[in-house]
């Protein structure tokens, strides 16, 4: 049976069209006394709709997400040309680190990994702190002052500043009672990274999440800080929007069905797969390479990390090249800032300057004027000189017509102001959901 909502809502009587809605709503947003309860995060909840249940049971089957074997090979040929042609560097992310020892990068890594939600801070930032007052790292002080320790990384009033007080508390109260240095942590887990990452992941409340410590076990082998020890081939890539966007658009990984919306997934559970599968095509990719160039492979799929998150998924595979149009005279060209206004073709013949438009942006790969952006982008080039496109870009094909942008899912915290729990409702009630 073929249901096209569409037509039932658009094209049928108003009687029709009441009830139409009503149950569509009832099913999707809201929930009836006896629908029975799910456990989130220790604490039990309500489900908020049958289709909540729904989809909690058969998300799996229906995007029914695989990895595509020729895909990751194709992926791991294009990683082995860049690593013949530019050496291991552009693997590695090198934070300058002042000169501080092994111990003390450690200690830093540590501390601000769980606080900088973005990445945006740099290392060396950091570092600089830590030279100009290394009592503000004492994990005793942390563990009694963590409000004035965020202060004095300015960290301070930032988002979410509750949960960044308990994040350090809590780090450096496991460390404290334990009578730990962080850098301690790789002899207590017998050299053993997958137990250095499931200590942190399992201290509840210090917001070691598996990607902040994927990230800094990745430093931690990476600066030479820890040994290779055991199991740091087992730690993936640092899954994210960036890194399962490219997934997506190499299609090593596909699913049955396009991404469906947050406003459907709002218990996460379509963003919680992808994200696991996502890890799992990156370290397929990985094994293959391995198994293919075995004397170049690099140590970990961890360390794929940097490359195909930091400059492809954030440099390349987005909307980066900009089409303007000349307001005066009609000329059209690709630029490789959005923040130009100026008509280039103008200025380029006759040193006028000229207003432009911008039209629209795109992603570089699918035009041949795509170079512009690259080989004008600072952080692309620097690790990879001469590079005019997306080394993937014969793998996604996205210089076809019928290329498809796919999109990587969003995700919607479950708890809090904006998260699932707060927008339940009723069936007889009505209303329910979010408002700002
Ligand atoms: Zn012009
Ligand atoms: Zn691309």
């Amino acid at each position: 049976m073929s249901f096209d909502i569409k037509s039932i809502l658009e094209h049928s009587d108003i009687q029709e069209q009441k009830r139409t809605l009503k149950n569509i709503n009832q099913y999707f947003y809201t929930n009836y006394k006896g629908i029975g309860k799910i456990k989130v995060f220790e604490q039990e909840f309500e489900y908020f709709s049958d289709f909540h249940k729904f989809w909690e049971k058969n998300h799996k089957k229906i995007l029914n997400p695989t990895i595509h074997e020729e895909k990751c090979e194709s992926v791991a040929d294009v990683l082995h040309d860049l690593f013949v042609k530019y050496g291991k560097n552009i693997f590695l992310e090198l934070y300058d680190t002042l000169d501080l020892t092994k111990e003390e990068i450690c200690k830093v890594r540590l501390f601000t990994a769980n606080q900088d939600f973005r990445g945006s801070r740099n290392f060396s930032e950091f570092a600089e702190i830590y030279r100009s007052d290394p009592s503000v790292f004492d994990i005793k002080f942390i563990l009694e002052e963590p409000q004035t320790f965020l202060a004095k990384l300015q960290l301070q009033g930032l988002s979410q500043s509750d949960k960044r007080l308990r994040y350090a508390q809590i780090t450096a109260e496991f460390l404290y009672s334990n009578g730990l240095e962080p850098f301690d942590l790789f002899s207590y887990a017998n050299e053993d990274y997958l137990e250095i990452r499931k200590l942190l992941t399992e201290l509840k409340g210090s917001g070691f999440g598996n990607k902040k410590t994927d990230m800094f076990l990745r430093d931690m082998r990476q600066l030479n800080v820890w040994p290779q020890g055991k199991n740091y081939d087992k730690i993936d890539v640092a899954s994210d929007v960036n890194t399962i966007r490219v997934a997506l658009r190499t299609g090593i990984l596909k699913t049955d069905i396009p991404l469906i919306s947050s406003f459907l997934d709002i218990f996460c559970y379509q963003y919680v797969l992808l994200d696991k599968m996502n890890a799992k095509a990156w370290r397929r990719v990985w094994e293959i390479w391995k198994d293919k160039y075995p004397t170049e492979t690099i140590e970990s799929p961890c360390q794929m990390d940097y490359l195909i998150y930091k400059i492809i998924g954030k440099e390349l595979c987005k909307e980066k090249l900009s089409f303007f149009k000349c307001d005066s005279e009609g000329h059209t060209f690709f630029w490789h800032s959005s923040r130009n206004s100026t008509c280039q073709v103008c200025y380029e013949e006759k040193r006028e300057r000229k207003r432009a438009s911008l039209i629209f942006k795109d992603l570089p790969c699918k035009y041949q004027e795509g170079e512009i952006y690259v080989s004008r982008n600072r952080r692309i080039q620097e690790k990879l000189p001469e590079l005019r496109e997306c080394p993937f870009t014969k793998i996604c094909n996205s210089k076809d017509p019928n290329f498809v942008k796919l999109q990587p899912p969003k995700s919607i915290s479950i708890l809090g102001r904006t998260g699932w729990t707060t927008a339940m409702t009723r069936k007889e009630e009505g209303g329910g959901g979010l408002m700002s």
